[in-house]
């Protein structure tokens, strides 16, 4: 598969059937799975054979579209996690621990902030948040002697900041640890962080991925690029045996597929926050139109970001491959192709304009979520980020007036035009 372009790996990569095999892929919807001898499946539990033994670890169905978005990305290894929250978590938890520091890009996911800055804090682990615009100086600043993973998100959810991963993996990479992106939002199609520096990559598949609001799931990709032995000192869960399973090495066993391995023995099997093989299988049915789809969301969100601009009843637009947006060049750089559907605007009437504008839109549904096939839109300031003040949203830079619309696969046409109407019934 590796010859072919990402438009042929979304629709064939991960599973080719042979004789007379299913040419879908197939679910085995099966908790356990069969051996003729203990000492066969004694063989399993020691990592000393590869196969499967119990789903709360590992399953084929799984395997599979892991496989496909491994190849998507280019990397080395993969897995799928129940959530993007929990992929984000193993991925950073695989190598931190308490007493370990994270270096964060301060423009990220709301729930990947509190993970990291509330529920990660209680297990010991700390973290310093830069602005992802800050200068090379204030980023190197932020390190600290137990400093184990650096993370940030290629198109920032919502604040729609764009990520210079070059400038961050470099940063990494000097002080020995990985740099870990999130890219649930522009997807291998618009966007493959490893081929800029990054080691590991996350993605809520819940978003473009599926892309039908139909299945809630994560993954973890290894580029198998970081080399844990030569910072062995920092990575010991890496680096020196598991006890938990004889005295394995995972580095030296498993070389570029070490973070995946140890991932999966350990943090899966501890934890257990594994995507059902059903869930897989719908993953895979929005993967096999990716290449497909996403070009429809960034030219539907490219056009309502120049239609909205140009309306008195608005402030200011946010969408990165607008001309003039702040993070325009870094776009254009690292996604030349498009981002994503995602843009977000303050209507100049406040909190106000934004709940007539919204009640007044009939293809734009009011719900929390992103990157659906339908167009759908919510107002920070009376949901996500409800328990703010007037001053705290201002601050947080989603002021009351603001909208998140994320542009779906409809006609453009319709969708302005129903923007427009709803513009019309703010009350001037
Ligand atoms: C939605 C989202 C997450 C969390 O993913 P879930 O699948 O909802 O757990 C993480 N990162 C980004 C960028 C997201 O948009």
């Amino acid at each position: 598969m590796n010859d072919y372009t990402i438009n042929t790996k979304c629709v064939q990569a991960g599973y080719t059937p042979g004789n007379g095999e299913p040419r879908q892929i197939p679910i085995i919807q099966s908790t356990t799975f069969k051996y003729e001898t203990s000492e066969a499946m004694g063989q399993l539990f020691d990592l000393e054979a590869e196969g499967y033994f119990y789903t709360r670890l590992q399953n084929p169905t799984n395997d599979m579209v892991a496989a496909k978005i491994c190849a998507l990305e280019g990397g080395a290894a993969a897995m799928l996690t129940s959530s993007g929250q929990a992929a984000n978590f193993f991925a950073l938890f695989n190598i931190c621990e308490c007493g370990s520091h994270i270096v964060a890009s301060s423009s990220i996911y709301g729930g990947t902030f509190n993970l990291i800055s509330v529920t990660m804090a209680k297990m010991g682990v700390t973290v310093t948040f830069v602005d992802p615009d800050c200068s090379e100086d204030e980023l190197n600043a932020a390190f600290k002697e137990n400093t184990r993973a650096v993370f940030g998100e290629t198109i920032a959810n919502p604040a729609l900041t764009v990520l210079d991963i070059e400038k961050f993996a470099k940063a990494a990479h000097s002080h020995g640890v990985p740099l870990i992106v999130d890219n649930t939002f522009p997807t291998p199609v618009n966007c493959r962080p490893f081929e800029w520096g990054a080691d590991i990559v996350t993605h809520s598949t819940t978003k473009y991925m599926d892309g039908h609001a139909a299945a809630v799931g994560g993954a973890i990709v290894d580029s198998g690029n970081f080399d844990w032995m030569a910072h062995a000192e920092k990575f010991p869960g890496l680096t020196t045996p598991d006890e938990s399973y004889h005295g394995i090495v995972y580095a030296e066993k498993f070389g570029k597929g070490a973070f995946i391995t140890k991932c999966t023995s350990q943090l899966m099997r501890d934890f257990g926050c594994i995507q059902s093989p059903q869930h897989a299988f719908i993953l895979n049915l929005g993967l096999e139109s990716l290449h497909v789809r996403m070009p429809r969301h960034c030219e539907n969100g490219l056009a309502v970001a120049e239609f909205l601009q140009q309306q008195p009843e608005v402030l200011k637009v946010h969408y990165p491959h607008l001309p003039g947006n702040k993070f325009y060049d870094a776009a254009m750089k690292y996604m030349p192709n498009g981002g994503c559907g995602v843009i977000s605007f303050e209507l100049k009437g406040g909190r106000p304009a934004a709940e007539a504008f919204m009640k007044a839109l009939k293809l734009a549904a009011i719900e929390t979520h992103v990157a659906d096939a339908r167009t759908c839109c919510l107002n920070p300031a009376t949901s996500t980020h409800r328990q703010m003040t007037e001053e705290q949203l201002e601050a947080a830079g989603v002021p009351a007036g603001m909208v998140r619309l994320s542009c779906g696969l409809e006609d453009k046409r319709d969708l302005i035009a129903d923007l427009k109407q709803a513009l019309e019934a703010i009350e001037k």
